[in-house]
């Protein structure tokens, strides 16, 4: 027997007009490159997005046409984020910070129509223009006054493509399970893949992200979403605010600028952001030096790579601010898992407290997660089992774009393999303790390249470090441990070696130290160990 309730459609569309219904007075601010503080209401927004609805229905895109999007964190974005899926096309979001190659693969591989760019990383597609096939034509996020000269043809201002266009739109009913948006993962291994994100899913995330333990969002919050809007969907920000009214404060450009982020959390009143570890380094060395504060910041959610500890205890304790540690992936839209402690957990002893928090945290409602071993056989949560994590739910990934059934994207009992290895204890928490790519095998054992780089990191004189497996005719591999240190230490190999002693097993210990200057990173600031390991082919232990 069927249930007798209405089958309404989960799109993206019905979270924009709830939200133009209902919050249509709520503040979107931004700062964006012609402008240091765009303000104005959801209410406007959606106006405009019904202009840019019609600009693109006129221009002929159809259904389920790619529409590409090479622009920071404003609020054009937002209305692009909306407008184009409205209509039943697809934002694909590009990373501006990729390698020429990979834009040049992922724009031609999704076959984008049009690109809609900032100014500012105009110059990354003059470059490259002749090499991008399918795109008809460029769209500046900007208005006829500020449009700088381009050598590009086909180009036209955000302004001009919308200006003369009708307010009014009328969107049409789409399926929930049409797709809604694109995202390339940052293909550290290979070329990048498409994740084709639906209305279904992002509607189910952001339900699942405005719960308590997630974001916690209400009317009463200002949310500057600092990971950006061209990666895995700003983590959803921009869907799950209009859902419940949020305020969203955009930092455009100056993401990676403490100074700017200080100013725009206090002037807006800013309750929460979210965003990658390095950008919190920005902020809280700014906030450190300037002696300013962020008193309206409640709660950061730090994801996308180990959350150092110092970051978390020192907003905490210097500026009251909560962390929470996140993870997931582009292919998990992205939100798998949060720690927010559950309550028996709050009077723990301060160290024990802080291996709580430190651990990935629990999944979301929605998502199934679960660690097995070599032969696929589920391990134990018992918190010291650790093996591939996989997950499954209705905001993960079951396929990649234009490669459908070309990758055992997941297995016959359809859970997705994410390349991470991890622990999960018996009150749910999960903990990242490597890529399975770059776990170091020694002797049959494994030994975790994560844990020994944040062991490293927490001394003083170390900005950065990595570790890689070494091939060693004895056990196999072994690790050798990469470090950027501070300027002015001249810390030395044996020192760190002793640091390390107190926190890890001692066969884990890494058999050599190198100093370099720099560390190699992907687009989204992740550390490239693929690269890494390039430098240092030619490495031998000195046996
Ligand atoms: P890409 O795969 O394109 O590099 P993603 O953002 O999809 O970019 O990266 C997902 C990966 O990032 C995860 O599989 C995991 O390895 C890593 N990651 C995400 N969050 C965390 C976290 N909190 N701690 C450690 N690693 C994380």
């Amino acid at each position: 027997m069927q249930g007798l309730i209405m089958d309404v459609p989960l799109t993206i569309t019905s979270i924009m007009q709830h939200a133009d219904c209902n919050h249509g007075d709520q503040e979107i601010v931004s700062i964006t490159t012609d402008n240091p503080r765009h303000r104005y209401t959801y209410a406007e927004a959606f106006r405009r997005t019904r202009k840019l609805a019609n600009a693109l229905s006129e221009y002929g895109i159809k259904p389920s046409d790619r529409i590409g999007t090479l622009a920071w964190n404003d609020y054009r974005h937002f209305e692009l984020y909306f407008g184009v899926a409205g209509i039943g096309a697809i934002t694909h979001t590009i990373n501006p910070r990729l390698f020429p190659e990979q834009i040049i693969y992922i724009i031609n591989h999704a076959e984008d129509r049009l690109i809609f760019v900032d100014p500012f990383i105009l110059p990354t597609l003059e470059a490259i223009a002749d090499q991008l096939i399918p795109v008809e034509a460029f769209i500046v996020l900007t208005d006829d006054e500020n449009l700088p000269s381009s050598t590009l043809k086909n180009i036209m201002s955000y302004e001009h493509f919308i200006g003369t266009c009708k307010d009014e739109y009328s969107w049409p009913d789409l399926d929930e399970r049409s797709a809604s948006s694109l995202c390339y993962t940052s293909g550290t291994t290979g070329n990048p893949k498409g994740v084709l994100y639906s209305h279904r899913a992002n509607v189910l995330h952001s339900y699942a992200s405005n719960t308590p333990d997630v974001f916690n969002f209400s009317t009463g919050d200002a949310a500057m979403p600092v990971v950006p809007m061209f990666h895995v969907n700003a983590w959803g920000i921009p869907y799950a605010s209009p859902m419940v009214g949020v305020k969203l404060v955009f930092p455009g450009p100056k993401m990676g600028d403490g100074a700017s982020l200080q100013a725009l959390i206090e002037e807006e009143k800013v309750t929460f952001s979210a965003g990658v570890p390095t950008v919190w380094l920005a902020l809280l060395n700014y906030l450190n030096e300037s002696g300013k504060s962020v008193d309206s910041l409640k709660r950061v959610i730090i994801g996308g790579a180990a959350c150092p500890e110092m970051v978390m205890r020192q907003f905490l304790d210097n500026y009251g601010v909560h962390v929470h540690h996140a993870w997931g992936m582009t292919e998990t839209s992205p939100l798998g898992t949060v720690n927010t402690l559950k309550a028996h957990m709050e009077d723990l002893p301060d160290t024990e407290l802080y291996r709580m928090k430190l651990k990935q945290g629990r999944a979301l409602y929605g998502i199934e997660m679960k660690i097995v071993d070599d032969d696929n056989i589920e391990l134990a949560r018992d918190g010291k089992s650790s093996g591939l994590l996989k997950v499954r739910g209705p905001w993960v990934c079951s396929d990649y774009f234009k490669m459908e059934g070309k990758n055992d994207v997941h297995d016959q009992d359809g859970w997705f393999a994410t390349g991470d290895v991890a622990t999960i204890d018996s009150d749910g928490y999960m903990q990242i303790t490597d890529r399975s790519k770059d776990v170091i095998k020694s002797g049959g054992e494994w030994i975790s390249s994560m844990d020994l780089e944040n062991a490293a990191v927490g001394h003083p004189d170390v900005v950065e470090a990595a570790v890689i497996g070494i091939s060693h005719p004895k056990w196999s591999e072994r690790p050798l441990l990469v470090i950027v240190r501070n300027p002015n230490s001249d810390l030395q190999a044996e020192e760190i070696i002793d640091w390390l002693k107190d926190k890890v097993a001692k066969w884990w210990l890494p058999d050599a130290v190198e100093f370099v200057d720099e560390i190699p990173h992907t687009a989204t600031g992740k550390i490239l160990k693929l690269e890494l390991r390039k430098q240092f082919s030619d490495f031998t232990f000195d046996i």
